[in-house]
């Protein structure tokens, strides 16, 4: 049922940044598992590339190992027959060495497909020779990984040097929470049923909270994340593709303008936010555990671990429903879900003793991808009406029995999407410049004001204030747990 696989045309993929971390431990496994469920024909051609001289032998036991290390136990019986559409070019990003190599090994009449698995950077110069030696034709597509720039001016940057030979339609911008089942879910939950979408707005819904934790720290990513923090890591991309997709506009069709053009409305009508209404943190260290400024290699680092907001929506539909976003690292689970809080009945004829109940329909990416709405009904049992709150939970790999496991995780989805040439998962530029335009004036906010993150401990659900966030409104946080 979840898993009817349709096989997609010959294709030619190459992974620019083929060796790198990004490959190993996501694009290739992905490939792996598309390959085994009989998506991706035996003529398509997988082509790492990289500084790292290689053969295609060389990169075969490289793709075999990280298998082994990241593919966990998915797999088919024949690898090696998967091996056997993979190479590898070694190739100068800013030079001129292997190139025309890579052009050689090019199908023809095919779909060939760049994945820019290197730092933004590099951006340009790959889209740059592309177009040198004759592989930026009108059906290539390029795909690209975030972060997309650091600020408004360097996305315009980057999509002006991308534009030079690329049209739009043939960019693909990598935001991999996209490509969850669950967030796609939410567009079938939204849009596939006449239940909730009268209730989806600010006569109904009192507000809504996205969560994003994460249990680790910044280990290992220190130097990138000492220059980003939460708000350029997380919240310009990530939660903000969310709230998107909670918070727009019917779109017309399933179709990747016409949903792109509703997501790009909610992020225009968002509201400034006000100082008072970000709270930033830094994870303390916990025993042996470094801390973030630890971590981060700076003992005065003023850059944010974990992240609060308070975001106003200026439009018919949301005016007065405020939208709580939150994410960061050490936290006490490792958690992402999406909180729509609905209203409390007009009245109640049990009695204030019934206490408050409200509806809450909650998304989980993860863990256990899935939906539960918390309905309010009687208590089972004698002696007087009283009331609990109980989920219906739509657990998908309880609903949808052994099959729930085949289904693909994002950067699988994504990569046969590129390869179908469907956008609509992807970011489109304006999109991403709109997000930093946004972004931009909040960073600038705190380092005008010059404020520095508040410390939190290692298993908490972060800086108190953030709890504060909440109390202040006569809300609270649903609770962070796996
Ligand atoms: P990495 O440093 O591990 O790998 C970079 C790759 O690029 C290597 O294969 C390296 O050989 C190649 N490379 C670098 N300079 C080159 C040059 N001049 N010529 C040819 N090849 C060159 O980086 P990564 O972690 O794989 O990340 C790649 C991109 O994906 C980055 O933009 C990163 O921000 C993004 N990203 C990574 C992750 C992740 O989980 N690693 C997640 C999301 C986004």
């Amino acid at each position: 049922m979840v898993s009817r696989v349709i096989p997609v045309d010959p294709f030619d993929l190459v992974v620019i940044g083929g060796t790198g971390d990004l490959a190993r431990r996501k694009i290739l496994p992905a490939l792996y598992r598309r390959f085994c469920a009989g998506q991706v024909p035996d003529d398509a051609q997988i082509i790492g590339a990289a500084r790292t001289a290689m053969d295609d032998a060389g990169y075969r036991d490289f793709v075999g190992a990280a298998l082994d290390e990241f593919a966990g136990a998915a797999g088919c019986e024949d690898r090696a027959r998967f091996l056997s559409i993979i190479g590898y070019v070694t190739l100068d990003v800013l030079g001129d060495a292997g190139w025309t190599e890579l052009a050689g090994r090019l199908g023809q009449d095919r779909v060939q497909a760049f994945y820019f698995s290197v730092g933004p950077s590099l951006f340009g110069p790959i889209a740059e020779r592309l177009q040198t030696y004759g592989m930026a034709g009108p059906d290539t597509r390029i795909v690209v990984e975030k972060p997309f720039g650091r600020d408004l001016t360097s996305a315009r940057a980057l999509n002006t040097d991308l534009a030079r030979h690329f049209d739009e339609g043939q960019i693909y911008r990598i935001d991999h929470y996209l490509g969850k089942e669950t967030v796609q879910n939410l567009m079938a939950i939204r849009f596939g049923n006449m239940l909730f979408e009268p209730l989806w707005n600010s006569q109904y819904v009192d507000h809504i909270q996205i969560t994003v934790a994460e249990t680790v720290g910044v280990e290992g990513r220190g130097e990138y994340y000492e220059r980003a923090g939460a708000m350029r890591d997380m919240v310009q991309n990530h939660l903000m593709q969310l709230l998107c997709l909670i918070a727009m506009e019917p779109p017309s069709k399933f179709d990747p303008d016409a949903v792109r053009d509703e997501k790009l409305k909610v992020i225009r009508a968002l509201d400034p936010i006000a100082p008072e209404d970000v709270v930033r943190g830094q994870y303390l260290a916990d025993g042996d555990r470094p801390g973030f400024r630890e971590h981060v290699g700076n003992a005065e680092s003023t850059t944010e671990s974990f992240i609060a907001l308070k975001v106003r929506i200026s439009n018919w539909r949301w005016a007065g429903t405020p939208i709580y976003l939150r994410t960061g690292k050490r936290l006490r689970a490792r958690t992402s879900e999406i909180d729509v809080v609905f209203k409390d009945t007009p009245h109640s004829i049990f009695g204030p003793e019934a206490g408050r109940h409200r509806n809450i329909l909650t998304i989980r990416l993860q863990p256990n991808e899935g939906i539960d709405l918390g309905v309010t009904i009687k208590e089972p049992g004698p002696g007087g009406m009283r009331l609990v709150d109980v989920p219906l939970d739509m657990t998908f790999a309880q609903a949808l029995g052994p099959d729930a496991k085949d289904v693909p995780d994002a950067y699988e989805r994504l990569i046969m999407d590129v390869v179908r040439g469907n956008q609509t998962l992807f970011m489109r530029g304006d999109e991403v410049e709109a997000a930093w335009a946004w972004t931009d004036p909040v960073i600038a906010g705190w380092e005008e004001a010059g404020t520095a993150p508040i410390p939190y401990d290692t298993g908490s659900a972060g800086p108190e204030e953030s709890l504060a966030l909440m109390h202040r409104d006569g809300r609270r946080w649903r609770e962070i747990r796996a």
